[in-house]
């Protein structure tokens, strides 16, 4: 028998409530702060990329963490107004950065289902303000989970293949967990997978762990990039290095930051640049080399910096500009 806490349900519906009543409120007064949590590339330590994390210092009851009021935001449709206040606050921090000479990282911003129902007002809003900061596209990523999916995923592949034809980087969130399937590797255009914080944190579950190296390995060969999520202590950080896999975001480094300490934050360490990002791209295709003709290879990645051509490499061409590879059809 289950027994239902009344008050607790009172409780927790008069604070949807008050989110409800509030939130529209609370986003013309900047209520809302975007906090950005540092990434670093695993063999060198570099900074690569941040996640942009919503927060939320509400009048009435205090710091609240997305958790707390996401699912109200979802529920309700007003998520895209404050995915896209996220975007927004996020380009114009780029542009503040960049015109002060503070070297930039790749931002990535979540994205929730209902914003992708309406075809073209996602992207063109993306694009608007993005284009209004003048940032350039690449810096810009969109996270999308499997759960946005649902059965029929070809709608939200449109658009997300309209938003990577003009520059902005797609990375899979949470993957691992709850609905992954093979088909979405296969169907969507992606360019990153953000394994889920719950492989790293089982580093003691041998069945995990096994799971853990057969996904890697899996996207190694797909040519994604990886980011692992939730690492936290030495030893899932020396685990994730032992797999080879690009980045980490977690504890081990930093919590998320509000705007200003990240900024204090991108000064302080050594930034990878994007060629270097690109280059690093190319040449951890370690099969590559084996494909087809080294010496073509090496000449070709002599001539990476120049910019002037998209590398060939057996049945993948790498864009110079961006570092996506893409499979060639014969
Ligand atoms: P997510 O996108 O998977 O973000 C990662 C979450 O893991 C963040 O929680 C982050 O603070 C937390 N985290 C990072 N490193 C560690 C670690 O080492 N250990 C542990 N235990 N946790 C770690 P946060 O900020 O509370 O966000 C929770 C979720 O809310 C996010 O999960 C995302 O799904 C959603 N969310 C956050 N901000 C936004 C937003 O602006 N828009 C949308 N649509 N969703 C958002
Ligand atoms: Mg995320
Ligand atoms: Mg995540």
């Amino acid at each position: 028998m289950i027994i239902m806490d009344q008050h607790a349900i009172k409780k927790t519906s008069d604070l949807q409530s008050l989110i409800e009543e509030t939130m529209h409120t609370a986003l013309k007064e900047e209520q809302f702060q975007v906090y950005y949590q540092p990434k670093h590339d695993t063999q060198t330590g570099k900074l690569v990329g941040a996640e942009a994390l919503i927060r939320w210092i509400h009048p009435e009851l205090g710091f609240m963490s997305p958790g707390a009021f996401i699912p109200v935001f979802e529920r309700t449709g007003f998520i895209a107004e404050a995915d896209a206040y996220v975007w927004g606050k996020t380009c114009q921090n780029l542009r503040r950065w960049m015109d002060k000479g503070i070297p930039v990282v790749p931002i990535s911003l979540n994205s929730s289902r209902i914003e992708f129902s309406d075809d073209q007002l996602y992207l063109s809003r993306r694009i608007e303000m993005t284009r209004q900061c003048n940032v350039p596209a690449q810096l810009m990523h969109i996270e999308v989970t499997e759960s946005m999916f649902g059965k029929d995923m070809s709608e939200v592949q449109q658009i997300l293949e309209e938003c990577r034809d003009y520059g902005f980087m797609i990375e899979l969130d949470d993957f691992g967990i709850g609905y992954s399937t093979l088909q979405t590797l296969g169907q969507l255009p992606l360019d990153v997978v953000k394994l889920d914080m719950s492989f790293v944190q089982q580093i003691d579950d041998p069945k995990k762990q096994r799971i853990m190296t057969g996904c890697v390995n899996l996207l190694k060969n797909m040519k994604l990039r990886i980011v692992a999520e939730g690492v936290e202590t030495e030893r899932q950080y020396q685990r994730v290095k032992e797999l080879e896999i690009d980045a980490v975001q977690g504890y081990y480094y930093s919590r998320p930051l509000p705007a200003q300490e990240f900024e204090e934050y991108l000064m302080s360490v050594p930034v990878m640049t994007h060629e270097e990002g690109v280059a690093r791209h190319v040449v951890r295709q370690e099969d590559v080399a084996s494909y087809g003709d080294i010496d073509q290879c090496q000449f070709l990645l002599s001539h990476l910096m120049t910019g002037l051509l998209n590398m060939w490499v057996s049945s993948f061409v790498i864009d110079i500009r961006s570092g996506r590879s893409y499979e060639m059809s014969d």
